[in-house]
């Protein structure tokens, strides 16, 4: 891939044409291109790369083909069906949406960035690209791979997080998105972030918009954008009560719907149940490190067979097997563990 684009011609249109060879057309959720499936997949790539994305996607339309599915279905199998892939905020707030888009918008998705930007879960940026995407409307959008492109390429200074760089930022997408095209250019700019113009080793000499690259030409890839300030992330430990019945099953617990792991299955926290008293103590597993975006977690575990039958169970409160538990919306560490003792 070379390309020696002459600055003449329009961002946009140097981007469109390098796209039309380059670009990726054979994404699931580009055929066909409708707006539910488009929705769906603007969602799981938020926070997450195409490649962790596809299998997820691909099961996820299987079981909820379109909004009525969706929208109809209980949160467990959403949640289940989300297992692994993070921010479960995002599955919780696609549910929620869908039952909106039934009952106050007749099962039909809004064309507008404002009225899709009012539905739970989607920003500014995500409803542009829905509107680009599902309705071939131009709206310019703004999202991590967007921003890397443009901050390089117009050399903006200054951590994106912050609302002055933010503005600069959409000032640019807004001027170099085109009138036409917005469903092929908003793929574009999205795939240029993906591919070339990387994180850590962007290929310049590809780039179909090196000729007027203001971090090319001053050799200022590697500074910008500016990374956020550092901050120490805190470090918490909670322990968890891994506890068995004598037909081998776990108790688990359904978290709380907001908060982290919000509405999934898990193990109790630590002596959070009461009237439950321990037979036996099993050897404990090793501790589990987990990172979250603003904190770390060691995942401590007490492990013992205890005497059930003053516990009464509820919707929130279960036996089943491992294997059970392995099917159900979990953690991903807790998942990890249990998959260990299995
Ligand atoms: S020339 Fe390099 S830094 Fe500039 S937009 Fe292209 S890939 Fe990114």
């Amino acid at each position: 891939m070379t390309s020696n684009k002459s600055i003449t011609e329009p961002f946009a249109d140097r981007l469109l044409d390098w796209w039309a060879k380059h670009g990726r057309h054979d994404l699931p959720w580009q055929q066909p291109r409708t707006p539910y499936r488009v929705w769906v997949s603007e969602i799981m790539l938020q926070q997450t790369r195409v490649e962790a994305v596809t299998d997820y996607f691909e099961r996820f339309i299987n079981t909820f083909p379109d909004l009525q599915a969706l929208a109809t279905a209980e949160i467990d199998q959403v949640l289940s069906l989300w297992s692994g892939l993070g921010y479960y905020a995002r599955a919780r707030n696609l549910h929620a949406a869908a039952r909106i888009l039934i009952d106050e918008f007749d099962g039909q998705f809004p064309n507008t960035v404002e009225q899709l930007n009012a539905l739970p879960g989607i920003g500014r940026s995500t409803a542009a690209a829905i509107c680009a995407q599902a309705f071939d409307l131009r709206a310019p959008i703004l999202d991590g791979n967007v921003k890397r492109v443009l901050a390089r390429h117009a050399a903006i200074e200054g951590w994106p997080g912050q609302t002055r760089v933010a503005n600069r930022l959409w000032e640019e997408a807004d001027i170099r998105t085109p009138e036409e095209h917005a469903a092929d250019y908003t793929q574009a700019i999205m795939d240029l972030g993906a591919s070339l113009c990387s994180r850590s080793r962007p290929s310049c000499s590809s780039c179909p918009v090196k000729a007027d690259c203001q971090a090319r030409i001053q050799q200022r890839q590697h500074e910008l954008p500016t990374p956020k300030p550092r901050k120490t992330i805190p470090e918490r430990i909670q322990a968890f009560d891994i506890l068995r019945n004598e037909a081998h099953q776990l108790l688990m617990v359904r978290r709380p719907p907001s908060g982290i792991w919000g509405g999934l299955w898990c193990l109790p926290e630590a002596g959070s149940l009461e009237s439950v008293s321990a037979v036996q103590s099993l050897a404990a597993p090793e501790p589990i490190r987990h990172a979250f975006s603003h904190f770390r977690l060691e995942l401590q575990f007490h492990h013992s067979l205890i005497e059930a039958e003053d516990l009464v169970m509820n919707r929130n409160l279960q036996w089943r097997s491992i294997e059970g538990w392995l099917n159900q919306g979990i953690p991903r560490p807790i998942r990890h563990l249990l998959e260990n003792l299995q």
